[in-house]
């Protein structure tokens, strides 16, 4: 996005502020709807401050700070700004991809967090965010149509997701493969603004995915399914969620209902960055008695933990994350997610709440 891009945008936003609450019913007090803003409780955290602020650093009245960084990375990217926006003003305008570009351009000045700073070594050094030691306990060396691409956090913090999936794949009767040397998508890199080095794990993971001879991949992590989909070029292949992978074998796999009251949180990459609202909830109105929250789908609240904020914000990741857990226990005793970056954060701030990934539960209901 070129200067005068960003300047067009932020000079249509009215200041109106309405981004913020989500309208979830007219007769009830809105709730809030924007983690930063409530969390940080001044203005440039809110989406038209941030603008205002990007106007600033875009006519270089804005000099690097620590307020500066605070304001451009304590975002989640959640887009939650984006779709209420779009609903009253009806203008296209991705406020999530704008304060993306903030950063790009920030980081180009050599204007960046040291926590982000540390995980693009990390990956260039080890070729995960977390430098673990490469596991390649998962590959199948053969060549098989489907991919399964099961990215840094579920393959070195969550491996439960990890053997749920594969446990869902083989009792689908789905032939697939896993990359032994599977390298990080890069996401973490281009969501906080470090596309040179994101490029760099884009080529890594080509070379590797067309020696596989996939023609389909799936993904048990949004953030992942988000960065083929947005960074990479097409590939030929057909890319896939897990839940949408189950939703069209759910007729053929052997589901008992699970006597589990659970609710579901939607992940901001799935729901508002790639639409996919329906497939995890029809899975789980088959195996479970999903009760909704008050603030779902396009008006979802952020788990807190995305673009960057988890490894340089993590109080404020927390308290996202226990706001989201309060409102789960309003209506249910299991959270479920479908994103393994969620189901961490929130784990974290669970107080007693049990988290569940829904690959877990559907590999729970084939066991009943
Ligand atoms: S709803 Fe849109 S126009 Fe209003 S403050 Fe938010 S970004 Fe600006
Ligand atoms: S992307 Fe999310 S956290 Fe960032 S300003 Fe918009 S609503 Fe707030």
């Amino acid at each position: 996005m070129q200067p005068e891009e960003m300047k067009e945008a932020i000079y249509r936003c009215g200041k109106c502020k309405l981004c913020s609450i989500a309208t979830y019913h007219p007769n009830e007090k809105s709730l809030p709807i924007c983690p930063s803003g409530e969390y940080y409780r001044y203005q440039a955290f809110f989406a038209p401050g941030r603008l205002e602020v990007l106007r600033g650093v875009l006519d270089d009245e804005i000099e690097n700070s620590e307020g500066l960084l605070k304001v451009a990375y304590a975002c989640t990217l959640c887009g939650a700004c984006y779709e209420k926006c779009r609903e009253i003003s009806s203008i296209e305008q991705n406020h999530a991809e704008i304060f993306e570009e903030m950063r790009n351009l920030l980081v180009e000045k050599g204007w960046m967090m040291d926590a982000h700073r540390d995980i693009m070594e990390k990956v260039s050094e080890t070729g995960n965010a977390y430098a673990a030691p490469v596991s390649e306990d998962y590959g199948h060396g053969k060549r098989e149509d489907t991919l399964y691409f099961i990215g840094c956090t579920s393959r070195y913090r969550e491996p439960e997701i990890v053997d749920a999936m594969i446990a869902v794949l083989e009792a689908s009767g789905e032939k697939f493969s896993i990359l032994g040397d599977e390298t990080c998508c890069g996401s973490v890199l281009f969501r906080t603004g470090q596309r040179e080095a994101g490029e760099v794990q884009v080529q890594k993971n080509i070379r590797a995915i067309k020696e596989s001879g996939a023609k389909r991949i799936v993904f048990t992590c949004p953030g992942c399914l988000m960065t083929f989909k947005k960074n990479y070029p097409d590939l030929g292949v057909e890319l896939l969620h897990s839940t949408e992978f189950i939703t069209q074998c759910l007729d053929r796999l052997p589901l008992k209902k699970l006597d589990m009251n659970v609710t579901y949180h939607d992940p901001c990459h799935l729901g508002r960055h790639l639409g996919i609202y329906n497939e995890p909830r029809e899975i789980l109105n088959r195996i479970t008695n999903l009760h909704e929250m008050k603030r779902i789908r396009e008006q979802s609240w952020c788990c807190g933990s995305g673009g960057g904020v988890k490894s340089a914000f993590d109080d404020f990741a927390l308290w996202s994350a226990g706001e989201r857990i309060r409102e789960a226990g309003d209506v249910a005793d299991i959270l479920t997610s479908a994103c393994p970056f969620c189901k961490r954060n929130l784990a974290e701030a669970a107080d007693g709440m049990e988290i569940y990934d829904v690959v877990e539960l559907v590999k729970l209901a084939l066991e009943v």
